[in-house]
């Protein structure tokens, strides 16, 4: 992509508004944009980067369920069957459609994916099933702030499981568990999985996933080795652990285990292997994958701008054409441009400090500067982002070297 035709209105200045430097961040890279009150647009840099996060869960959900697609629209009625479409409160946004139907915005999708369920699996050879999608949600927070971090329309991915019994659904609960570990690895980030309290989803299981980041909005108490990890201080048993460290953490994911509430509530029932009826134990699994966005920015950031990891760049290369209009700049330029797989490139005119400056904010991994001085002798300049390491040698030299 050449910078000249990319969507990418930067901010030199820290924008009033933004309390946490993910959402300072996010803006001045022209990555969002607010419409309203905890809804955003994604500009094509954040876009590009919630892609990436999205393709990570997608890549490991698939090896344990099935993705599929639910609307944003659902029906009241099957929340009232859950019994929950009162307990929900405000944070449900509620509507009427013109034939004076009560209708609302999903905030999650228990109630649609058990109806789907029992109007598709009648027996225990059905089982077990897991469910996903990847879709925008809607929770009328009463105090959207921090950007993307706690919005009121907001990406996530959520899945569900149907089991035979306990025991069934508790390896599937804790297959959610390990692809999650995997998920934030694969970011280049370290989550801790913490016990958590379960809340009005009902249940006796429950993790949250946190980054560690000191804008968290929760604390976190945990021994060294993590072996020991807990969400709030209420579950704090009286014979803790020595040495519990505290910290603030991002939770970034939310994995339950919540038996027959809903197939109960629901009347969902599969006939089992001795004829007689059974119902399926549920869970249900959460990544916010557009807090995943801003959790990285938390944990992977200097004074300069953002530094995003390899898996998860919107490119991996900066090329900066320092003199665009020099023929030996063009030149390597656009030979680079060319054969970088992955590269944004900066072909517009401006002072080299502005050039610079601009890069580091959106925090590409890499960074390859062409200046006249250089291009004379048919070099560049290699910079890696996160170390600042800079480094002159010829751009065959500077593609082996990233793609080798
Ligand atoms: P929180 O405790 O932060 O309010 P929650 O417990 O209500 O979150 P879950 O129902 O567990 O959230 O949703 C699954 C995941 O969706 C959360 O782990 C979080 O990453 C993300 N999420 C929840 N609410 C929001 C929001 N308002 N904005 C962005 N992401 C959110
Ligand atoms: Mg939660």
């Amino acid at each position: 992509m050449k910078l000249s035709e990319y969507f990418l209105p930067l901010i030199k200045e820290n924008p009033q508004e933004a309390q946490i430097v993910s959402h300072r961040l996010m803006l001045r890279a022209g990555m969002i944009r607010q419409l309203n009150s905890g809804i955003y647009n994604w500009l094509p840099l954040g876009l590009n980067v919630l892609k990436k996060v999205e393709n990570i869960v997608r890549e490991e959900m698939d090896k344990i369920a099935n993705e599929i697609l639910m609307p944003t629209m659902q029906p009241a009625e099957l929340w009232q069957e859950s019994g929950r479409y009162e307990a929900y409160g405000k944070e449900m946004l509620r509507i009427k459609d013109r034939h004076d139907r009560d209708m609302l915005f999903g905030p999650t999708a228990e109630e649609v994916v058990t109806d789907m369920f029992r109007g598709g699996c009648k027996s225990y050879k059905d089982l077990p099933k897991v469910l996903y999608n990847i879709q925008w949600k809607f929770r009328d927070e009463v105090r959207p702030r921090f950007g993307v971090m706690r919005g009121r329309e907001f990406f996530m991915k959520d899945s569900y499981s149907f089991d035979i019994d306990e025991e069934a659904a508790k390896v599937t609960y804790f297959k959610h568990h390990a692809a999650y570990l995997k998920i934030f690895e694969r970011m280049g980030m370290k989550a801790i999985p913490v016990r958590a309290n379960t809340g009005p989803i009902g249940g006796d299981l429950s993790h949250e996933f946190h980054i560690v980041a000191n804008t968290g909005e929760s604390a976190l108490y945990y021994t060294d080795d993590y072996s020991y990890a807990m969400a709030d201080e209420m579950h704090i048993p009286e014979k803790a652990p020595t040495g519990v460290k505290e910290a603030r953490g991002i939770e970034v994911g939310h994995i339950f285990y919540f038996g027959t509430k809903y197939t109960d509530a629901m009347k969902v029932k599969v006939q089992g292997k001795d004829g007689k009826e059974l119902v399926p134990h549920m869970g249900s699994y959460g990544i916010g994958v557009s807090r995943v966005v801003a959790a990285i920015i938390e944990a992977s950031h200097d004074d300069n701008g953002i530094i995003w990891p390899e898996h998860v760049a919107p490119y991996r290369v900066g090329l900066i054409n320092i003199k665009p209009g020099d023929a030996a700049c063009d030149k390597i330029c656009n030979e680079a441009y060319e054969r970088l797989p992955s590269c944004l490139y900066d072909d517009k005119e401006g002072s080299a400090g502005a050039k610079f400056a601009a890069m580091d904010l959106i925090g590409l991994p890499w960074q390859i500067a062409v200046g006249p001085r250089l291009a004379a002798n048919g070099n560049v300049e290699l910079k890696n982002r996160k170390t600042g390491e800079k480094q002159e040698l010829s751009l065959e030299a500077a593609i082996g070297k990233l793609y080798s």
